[in-house]
C-alpha cells in the first residue's frame, strides 16, 4: 500500500513538471484598447488614409512593435493614445519595407515635456523633446508626451518628433547614423543622396527653402527632418522638393 502511494506521488510530480515544461510559453502580447480603430483614423493622418487592407496591416505591424518594445512613463502617466500614436510612429516610415523590426530598440521613455542633454526634466535649456540614447543608454528612445501628441494633432504642421526619432533609429541600424540609411537605399544612389542633402542644407541656411532650420544642422538631422515631411504633408512635399520626394521614395517606398 505504501509502494503504491509513493508510485502515485512520484507519476503525479512527473506529470505535473512535464505539464510545466511542455506547455508552449506564452508570448507577451500588447492588449489593444477596445477603441484603438477610433484613435487611429482621428489621429494617424497616415493610416486613415490607407484602404482596409492596409489598415489590417498597419494594426498588424504596431501590435507587433508595441508587443516587443516596452512603454514606460518618467513622471509622465501612459495613456492608450500615446501607445498607439508611438506604435504608428515606429510603423509609419517602415511600413512598405517587408519584416522590419527595430533591433536596435528595447524600450521608450515617455517623459511629460522637454528635457535636457541630462535628461533633466526641470530648469532651464530643456530644448530636446525626443532622442535615441547612446551609451548606457543604448537601445532606448525618449519622448517628450507633449511633443509626441503635438505631432499628430497639429494636422497643418511637417514636424512630428516620434516620426522624427524612429528615423534615427532606421539610419543608424546600419551601423552609423550619418544621415544616410543604407539598409534602405540602393548604393548607386548613394552619391547623389549625399549631394542633395548638402544642396538643400544651403538652401535652409540662406532662407530659401520650406524646410525646418534644425534640418541644417547635419545630414543626420536633416534626413530626420526631410522625412517627418514626407510623412507629414506628402502632396506638399512633392510639390516642393520633386527631387528629395523621388529620393525618399526609393528609401521608403517598396512597389
Ligand atoms: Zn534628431
Amino acid at each position: 500500500m505504501e509502494l503504491a502511494l509513493q508510485i502515485f506521488f512520484i507519476v503525479s510530480l512527473i506529470i505535473i513538471i512535464g505539464l510545466f515544461v511542455l506547455q508552449p510559453r506564452r508570448k507577451e502580447t500588447f492588449a489593444w484598447p477596445d477603441n484603438y480603430r477610433d484613435l487611429l483614423n482621428d489621429y494617424v493622418m497616415f493610416y486613415a488614409n490607407l484602404g482596409e487592407e492596409g489598415k489590417k496591416k498597419f494594426e498588424d505591424r504596431c501590435k507587433s512593435f508595441l508587443s516587443a518594445v516596452k512603454i514606460t512613463g518618467a513622471n509622465a502617466e501612459v495613456e492608450d493614445l500615446d501607445r498607439v500614436l508611438i506604435g504608428a510612429g515606429a510603423v509609419i516610415p517602415v511600413f512598405s519595407i517587408p519584416d522590419w523590426e527595430y533591433i536596435n530598440l528595447r524600450e521608450v521613455l515617455v517623459y511629460p515635456g522637454n528635457f535636457n542633454m541630462d535628461f533633466d526634466q526641470h530648469g532651464k535649456d530643456r530644448l530636446i523633446s525626443g532622442m535615441v540614447g547612446t551609451g548606457y543608454m543604448q537601445n532606448v528612445m525618449i519622448i517628450s508626451k507633449w511633443e509626441l501628441r503635438q505631432g499628430f494633432i497639429n494636422s497643418k504642421s511637417n514636424r512630428n518628433t516620434v516620426i522624427h526619432e524612429f528615423v534615427h533609429l532606421i539610419d543608424k541600424m546600419d551601423g552609423s547614423l550619418d544621415g544616410v540609411p543604407e539598409l534602405l537605399l540602393e548604393r548607386k544612389y548613394v552619391a547623389q543622396w549625399q549631394q542633395l542633402i548638402q544642396l538643400t542644407m544651403e538652401q535652409i541656411r540662406r532662407g530659401e527653402s520650406d524646410i525646418d532650420i534644425y534640418g541644417a544642422t547635419s545630414p543626420v538631422e536633416f534626413f530626420a527632418v526631410v522625412s517627418e515631411y514626407f510623412f507629414e504633408q506628402p502632396e506638399t512635399f512633392r510639390f516642393n522638393h520633386p527631387e528629395l520626394h523621388e529620393m525618399l521614395q526609393l528609401i521608403y517606398v517598396r512597389k
